[in-house]
């Protein structure tokens, strides 16, 4: 499991409790996979959320984990 360098000033905590898309429900170190944005007005922007247990079992890797 590797640690992340640098720490960016993001509002994703590890600690973040949310909605998870991948299992369709509330938990806890929820974070944030994608963003989408639809660009037709405000509030129409989507970000998807994964728990730690999605992460692990979709090999999934946070937005701010990424290179
Ligand atoms: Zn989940």
């Amino acid at each position: 499991m590797a640690e992340p360098t640098q720490t960016a000033g993001t509002a994703t905590s590890p600690t973040a409790y949310g909605w998870c898309a991948w299992h369709q429900g509330h938990s806890g170190g929820v974070r944030l996979m994608d963003a989408f944005e639809c660009g037709s007005g405000p509030g129409t922007g989507r970000n998807l959320f994964a728990c730690a247990p999605c992460r692990e079992t979709h090999h999934l890797v946070p937005l701010a984990d990424r290179p």
